[in-house]
This record gives structure tokens, sequence and C-alpha cells, in this order.
């Protein structure tokens, strides 16, 4: 858990981080979010602050009106009335908002995407997800379930996802799948790794879990290995930025945003992922308009400052 006080001015007066530790079962989750929330609140009065709302954010399937943490497959939430509880604990009103949403926020009205409208805001690491930002607000869908870019359908003949269809782009082209196939290709694959349902991707998206005791090769080092010309590395690299752009170009189609920010691990691999990426995605517009693509700036603090965001907006409109 990132945990941050953020001022008005979006400034972060002091972060912690603390272990969400979620194989404690999700009723110890909830509590020791509202312990190290009570904590935080704690500090800033100590450091002089008065802290006037509390934001918070998961992974999932999250009902931002509602403010109930609906489905989280890592953390295990079903219908977690969390804003509630967390508004009675501390006393203070709360926001309950998705982290690759709040992601989003912050990189739109903060970091890369400052000053440019409409973005969306593309994580890229274990699975992958979006935030459609428009005039500062995240959209949230119906159900709370919207910006799931990593479940449309890229490959139907390809991978089976997480979510139990064959072909979803994180199934080709997330961080894991990456290792997957690399692995799969120079035939040390050991079948243990899948990809996650629905959820965050903003994590580092280095590892895709070890099996038999062996560690996989990560995709940040598939893309080194890419660019020092080995040939398996690059094949699976050229697929991943074909399975991109086919997922971006569909995303465009869609939302017509000026702005495309690229987070999470694989955002990392820089001008080897964006300048082939921006080709390839060039190849595949027609009359829409290329969106500016560009890295996320605000790395794992996004989605931090994000729920600050969401805090401080719920302020504003009592
Ligand atoms: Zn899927």
């Amino acid at each position: 858990m990132k945990c941050a006080l953020v001022g008005a001015d979006g400034v972060v007066r002091h972060a912690e981080r603390h272990p969400t530790d979620a194989g404690r079962g999700p009723a110890a989750v909830v509590e020791t979010i509202l312990s190290v929330a009570e904590g935080l609140a704690g500090k800033a009065y100590a450091d002089g602050l008065t802290p006037t709302a509390l934001g918070i954010v998961v992974p999932g399937v999250v009902d931002e009106a509602r403010g109930v943490a609906v489905w989280s497959a890592n953390v295990g939430f079903r219908d977690v009335p969390l804003r509630d509880l967390a508004a009675a604990r501390l006393g203070l009103p709360t926001a309950l908002g998705h982290d690759v949403r709040a992601g989003g926020l912050a990189e739109a009205r903060l970091g890369a995407g400052r000053d440019t409208g409409h973005v969306l805001f593309v994580a890229i690491g274990t699975g992958i997800a979006a935030a459609h930002v428009v005039a500062g607000r995240a959209v949230t869908g119906a159900h709370g379930a919207a910006g799931e870019l990593g479940h449309i359908l890229v490959r139907p003949d390809g991978p089976v996802c997480g979510c139990g269809r064959p072909g979803c782009l994180e199934a080709v082209a997330s961080a894991s799948a990456v290792a997957r196939r690399y692995a799969e290709l120079t035939g040390t694959d050991t079948g243990t790794a899948t990809t996650r349902r629905t959820g965050s991707a903003s994590d580092d998206g280095s590892a895709a879990g070890p099996g038999r005791g062996r560690t996989m090769v990560t995709a940040a080092e598939v893309a080194a290995r890419a660019d020092a010309g080995e040939e398996v590395a690059a094949q699976v690299w050229r697929e991943t930025v074909e399975a991109l752009a086919d997922g971006l170009a569909t995303a465009q189609a869609l939302f017509d945003v000026a702005t495309i920010v690229l987070g999470g691990g694989l955002a990392q691999a820089g001008a080897g992922l964006f300048d082939p990426l921006r080709a390839a995605l060039r190849d595949r517009l027609t009359f829409h308009r290329e969106p500016r693509l560009v890295p996320a700036v605000l790395g794992d603090e996004a989605g931090c400052l994000g729920a600050a965001l969401l805090a401080l907006d719920q302020m504003e409109t009592p």
C-alpha cells in the first residue's frame, strides 16, 4: 500500500508504504487500510496539519458512486463498503476509487497528460488496464468496470487469458505475457504463470512468477535482449508491439484522445517500445487522428496522488 498526506496543491507532504499481505484475507486487509489511514491522520495532526478528506483506491471492480469495492482478485474483496467503513472510522469525508483510474487521473491532471484534455492512461504490468480521463474526471462506466482494455480481443487464436477467453490483449502483450511467450519459444516455459483476470496493472511488471525454482526472463530483460539483437527476443517484442498497436488503435477509434500515456513496468522500455509502437499505431489509423504517445511520469506514486485528487474533488462537490 502506498500512502501519503497530500496538500490541496497536489504536493506530497509525507509518504509511507505498508505491506498489503493479502494472504491474510480481505477482512484483515480492510482493517490494515483503516488503521494505516488513522495513523496518517494522526501524523498530519502531529505535523500541525488538518486532514480534510480521505481517498482510497483499490484494484478490481469498484463502484465509486456507492463507495463499494465490488470485486478484486488479488485482495479478495467482495462487495466491501470501504468508503463508509473508512468514513465512520476516521470521521472524514471519504472517496473510494479504482487504482488504475486514479493513476490515470493523476497522470492526466498532474503528469504526462497535463493540459491536453482527453487522455487515455494505459498501465501495462502483470495485466493491462486503462483509464479514460475527460475534463479531469476518469470515466467509471455503469458498473465500475470501464477501462478493461486488457480484455479486448486482439488474437482470436492466441493464448487463453486469465478471464477465460483466448486472445485478450493482456494475454498477449502484458509484461507477464511477454515473459511467458519468451520462455515458451526458448523452451524454458514452466507453465505456471497465468494472467490475472483483472485488477491492478500498475505494478512493476517485472516478474511472471517463478516456476519449478527457475526464474523466468522478465519482460524488461526481453526488451533489452531484443534491443541487443537477439532473434527470439526481437520476435517476441515485435509480436508485443503489434498487439499493443492493435489494442491502442481500437482504443483511439473509441475514445479519440489527444494523448495516450503508457505506464506500468513495460512502459519503462523507453524508445525500444515507444518508437516501434508509434509507427505501428500510425500504420493502423486511417481517418482517426494520431494521439500523442508518451510515457507516464509519476511512477508508482500515480495511484496515491489520484486517490488524493478523488478526495479533494469530493470536497468541491458536496
Ligand atoms: Zn481477458
